[in-house]
């Protein structure tokens, strides 16, 4: 995958982010940082400030997330590092490259379709 596709998807999850957090009723000022890097360039963007951001609303909000609101949150986490990791749209099951379609769908998507329909069907 292109560097412009993964900044792509890297903004496409962070403001997917967003979305749900501000669903979930974080303040805005909480998510200026965030706010900023999902209209803006990815380059600036680091782990540290994902973990900074992270333990901001995961200490204000861990008894209001719902475990499907904590599940998205934590998948969309996992993909964003897969991003700065250069691992991402790949299967982490089966190593295939996952469809951009899916990708585009759900981008935290972690298998390919295939993995993941054997993985609901067991
Ligand atoms: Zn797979």
């Amino acid at each position: 995958m292109t560097k412009r596709n993964r900044q792509r998807y890297g903004r496409k999850l962070l403001a997917e982010k967003l979305r749900l957090l501000r669903e979930i009723g974080v303040e805005e000022e909480a998510l200026s940082e965030l706010a900023r890097e999902a209209s803006g360039d990815l380059s600036s963007f680091t782990f540290h400030m994902a973990d900074q951001s992270g333990e901001t609303y995961r200490r204000e909000l861990k008894a209001s997330l719902t475990s499907e609101q904590t599940r998205i949150l934590r998948a969309i986490d996992e993909a964003l590092k897969r991003i700065y990791n250069g691992t991402f749209g790949i299967c982490s099951r089966c190593g295939a490259k996952v469809q951009r379609e899916r990708l585009d769908y759900v981008p935290y998507a972690k298998h390919c379709i295939k993995c993941q329909r054997s993985l609901e069907d067991s």
